[in-house]
């Protein structure tokens, strides 16, 4: 397939191809998907070897949002039964961070619900990200606060952070049909804030909100542009009692469909698959460690994820292996590239956190996930597709609970 030889060419080179090619890809029939999944992972063995970087998301604070971001469980007037809960205690974080981190995680990802953050609440990261590097100094340290004020990404750089998330999400000319209460402007403008500070820039989008393959194909060139370092790529979930509730238009094919485009976009980049992994992917989890180099362990900010185990099973089932504290996770000439447009800071060759929502892998459903009838026909949207909302769980472990996480 012409398509397939030119974009594994391009992406050998770590070049990027054309909004053309990368439609192509949303294109391509489950007869192609194969071919799609082997180019793909041609152009990521080049750049990553058979490396799977882990990622552990801990939820600062919970719920609560004055955002009306449509996707999040967190969001203004949610009715989704998810934790809520304000700041976490430093220690009680850092148990948290050395729970995913004992399980394989090479970065923790310091997650908060809300517009952004005062100064006092920087001060709170600060005294959490001092107690998790009091106990393990090589932990990778990603923070995500929502919206940057002046001087907060250099302060969070100063007290030790490594890495800034926030998500385009969308498109910009379709930002305004998920959120409201801010713009995506404004998220530019911070993931900007924080490269500018010497922060790994960490910025992606959610697929199967209802946009077209033309919004996805925009989002994706914008994040190439804007020089995230990772990109972390979340299917949506579709909380009950949120706006997008019914949004269920993704099969496994069109979730790999989506990671390849990325893929070929941002050859030399992390790609991360970030929430919605277990509820979309399915039992084509494993194909999509052939695409991307980096996923979360364990659950999500307000979903859980399926068990630790099983995802470090995973991985040494399709014959990859987990990335571990000494290796660089982007190849030499893309950190480098990193470093220069911070301006020379970041002193990590790895990448960002990556979430779900604005604010981090949400996930979850208001009532958990009941099993479905085995005798019962799946349910399914107007369009056809299917509704495995029996596949959706709220989280009810780990921050924030008594009991133990999962990693
Ligand atoms: S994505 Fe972030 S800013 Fe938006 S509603 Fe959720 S927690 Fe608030």
């Amino acid at each position: 397939m012409d398509l397939l030889d030119t974009l594994t060419a391009k992406g050998l080179r770590g070049e990027v191809p054309t909004r053309e090619e990368a439609l192509a890809v949303l294109a391509t029939t489950d007869d192609e998907l194969l071919d799609v999944v082997a180019a793909a992972g041609k152009v990521r063995r080049r750049w990553f070897g058979r490396r799977v970087k882990l990622n552990y998301l801990v939820n600062l604070k919970s719920g609560l949002c004055p955002e009306d971001c449509s996707y999040c469980s967190q969001r203004l007037g949610s009715k989704a039964e998810i934790l809520k809960y304000t700041w976490l205690k430093p220690d009680q974080a850092a148990d948290a961070a050395r729970a995913g981190v004992a399980g394989g995680a090479k970065r923790v990802c310091l997650v908060a619900s809300g517009r952004g953050p005062t100064d006092r609440d920087i001060d709170r990261v600060t005294d959490t990200m001092a107690a998790i590097k009091d106990a393990d100094p090589e932990v990778e340290i990603c923070v995500c606060l929502g919206l940057l004020s002046d001087n907060q990404a250099e302060r969070l750089k100063a007290a030790g952070a490594d890495a800034y998330n926030h998500n385009l999400n969308t498109s910009e000319g379709t930002y305004g049909d998920i959120a409201t209460t801010h713009t995506y402007a404004d998220r530019v403008d911070t993931v900007q804030k924080a490269h500018g500070a010497g922060l790994s820039a960490c910025s992606g989008l959610i697929a199967g909100m209802g946009e077209s393959d033309e919004d996805l194909v925009d989002v994706v060139f914008a994040l190439r542009e804007l020089g995230s370092d990772s990109v972390p790529v979340n299917f949506l979930i579709p909380f009950e009692g949120t706006p997008l509730a019914k949004e269920w238009n993704l099969s496994p094919q069109r979730c790999l469909r989506i990671l390849a485009m990325v893929r070929f976009v941002n050859p030399d980049t992390e790609v991360r698959i970030a929430g919605g992994r277990e509820v979309h992917l399915r039992s084509m989890q494993p194909l999509g460690l052939h695409i991307a180099n980096s996923i979360f362990l364990g659950d999500y900010l307000t979903s859980e994820g399926q068990a630790g185990q099983a995802d470090l099973d995973m991985i040494k089932d399709a014959g990859f292996e987990v990335e571990g504290a000494g290796e660089a996770t982007l190849p030499r000439h893309r950190a480098d590239v990193a470093e220069a447009a911070a301006g020379g800071g970041c002193g990590t060759a790895a990448s960002a956190c990556g979430s779900g929502g604005g604010c981090g892998p949400c996930g979850g459903h208001a009532h958990g996930a009941e099993a479905a009838s085995p005798e019962a026909v799946a349910p399914q949207t107007q369009d056809g597709d299917e509704l495995r909302s029996d596949l959706v769980k709220v989280r009810r472990r780990g921050a924030g609970t008594e009991l133990a996480p999962n990693a």
